[in-house]
C-alpha cells in the first residue's frame, strides 16, 4: 500500500482534503491525523474490520482498548450508555479538549475497540482537523496514537511516516500537535473519579469542577486498571535512566553515569537552559525550565531524536510534577529502566 500525505492548514483546513479523507474512512481505511494533544490513527468506529487494521498496522496487543472520537455531543448516542452525573458537570468544562472519559458502552461499539471491556474512553478533540474530518467522515472514529506500538506517540506526520509508511492509507499533516501529549483518560463510572493516565487536564482541574477529590492509578498498581497500562509505552529503543531531584545534583550524577559508561553511546535529555552543563557530552535539549508544558511540546520529538543519534543510553533530567509536568514525567517513569532520585525533590 502507498501511504499518502496531504498538507493541510492547521486553522482552516482545506474542505475537498477533508471530505477526501472523510471518504476513505468512510470506506474502511486508515487516516492519521493531528489531534491537540498527538497525531491519532482513525478508522470508522463502528466497522470492525477497519478496527482490526488499526491493530494490524500498529503491531498493538488486541487486549489495549481505543478511544473513540466524536465531533458533537449528539454523537455520543451510539457511543455510550449514558453520561454518568460526573461526566455531565465535567464535559461542558473540558470538550472539545484533552480528557477522556471512561463510560458504560454502547452495544453498537465492537468489542474490538475496547478490548471486551463494557466501557468505553470517549472524547471530543479541540484541533480544528480532527473535528473537521469527524464531520466529513459523519462517523465517529476510533483513534490510538498513530506510532507503532511501544514507540513514543508521533507528534508530527514525518513521526507518523516514520512508524507506519506502506501501512496506513493517508496521513493528514497539519504540522506539529501543540500539546504534544496524550490526553488525560479519567474513569467516571464509579463512586468516585480516577485518573488512569494523566494528560492535559490535570487532577486540580477536574477536582476544581466536581469538588470531589480525584484519585490517581498508581505508578506501579500490580492490577492494572485499564489493560493497556500493563504494556511499556512511550519508550525509546535506547535505554534510559531519569535522574530526578536538585539542579546541581541531577547534572553532578549524569556526568557521573556519563563517566561510568563511556564505552556506549550517551545522549543527555536535558532542558535548554541546562544544555551547557555537560560540555562533552552529546546533548538533546527539551524545553525551558520550569515550564512543563514546552517540556511536554517537545519530549517525544527528543525520544526520537535521541535515536536518531544511534543512542543506546539516554540520561534523562526529571521535571518539577506539577502541571502538565505530572505528564510529563509519568511518560519518562514509564520509558525509563530506573528512576535515580538524587539530593532532595526540585
Ligand atoms: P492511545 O490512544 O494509544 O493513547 O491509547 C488509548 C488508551 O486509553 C489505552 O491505552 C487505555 O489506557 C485508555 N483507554 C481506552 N479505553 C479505555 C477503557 N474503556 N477503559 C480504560 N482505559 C481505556
Ligand atoms: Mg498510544
Amino acid at each position: 500500500m502507498k501511504t499518502a500525505v496531504w498538507v493541510v492548514d492547521p486553522e482552516q483546513p482545506d474542505p475537498q482534503v477533508m471530505a477526501r479523507a472523510g471518504s476513505v474512512i468512510r470506506g474502511g481505511g486508515l487516516v492519521a491525523f493531528p489531534t491537540e494533544t498527538v497525531y491519532g490513527l482513525g478508522a470508522d468506529a463502528l466497522n470492525t474490520q477497519a478496527v482490526r487494521s488499526i491493530f494490524a498496522a500498529k503491531g498493538r496487543p488486541q487486549d489495549n482498548p481505543l478511544i473513540v472520537h466524536v465531533g458533537a455531543i449528539s454523537d455520543l448516542d451510539g457511543v455510550i450508555g449514558e453520561l454518568t452525573p460526573m461526566a455531565e458537570k465535567l464535559i461542558p468544562h473540558f470538550w472539545p479538549g484533552p480528557l477522556t472519559l471512561v463510560l458504560p458502552k454502547d452495544p453498537a461499539i465492537p468489542a474490538e475497540v475496547t478490548a471486551g471491556l463494557d466501557t468505553v474512553g470517549v472524547r471530543m478533540p479541540a484541533h480544528p482537523v480532527a473535528l473537521a474530518l469527524l464531520k466529513a467522515a459523519g462517523v465517529s472514529i476510533a483513534a490510538p496514537s498513530a506510532n507503532a506500538s511501544g514507540r513514543p506517540s508521533p507528534t508530527s506526520a514525518a513521526h507518523v511516516l516514520a512508524d507506519l509508511d506502506g501501512r496506513i492509507e493517508v496521513i493528514i499533516d497539519a504540522g506539529p500537535c501543540p500539546l504534544g501529549l496524550e490526553s488525560t483518560v479519567l474513569d467516571v463510572t464509579g463512586a468516585y473519579p480516577v485518573i488512569l493516565r494523566p494528560g492535559g487536564v490535570t487532577a486540580e482541574d477536574i477536582e476544581a469542577v466536581l469538588g470531589v477529590e480525584v484519585q490517581v492509578a498508581g505508578e506501579h498498581n500490580e492490577v492494572p486498571r485499564a489493560p493497556g497500562m500493563k504494556y511499556r509505552h512511550y519508550a525509546p529503543r535506547a535505554e534510559l535512566l531519569l535522574v530526578t531531584g536538585t539542579l546541581g545534583a541531577v547534572r553532578q550524577r549524569i556526568i557521573e553515569l556519563a563517566q561510568e559508561n563511556q564505552e556506549r553511546r550517551v545522549v543527555v535529555l536535558s532542558r535548554v537552559d541546562s544544555a551547557g552543563d555537560y560540555p562533552n557530552l552529546k546533548v538533546v535539549p527539551c524545553g525551558r525550565r520550569n515550564d512543563p508544558d514546552d517540556v511536554a511540546a517537545g519530549l517525544y520529538a527528543a525520544l526520537r531524536q535521541c535515536d536518531g543519534m544511534g543512542a543506546d543510553l539516554i540520561l534523562a533530567e526529571g521535571i518539577e510534577a506539577r502541571g502538565f509536568g505530572q505528564a510529563v514525567m509519568n511518560r519518562l517513569r514509564k520509558a525509563a529502566k530506573q528512576t535515580i532520585r538524587v539530593g532532595s525533590e526540585e
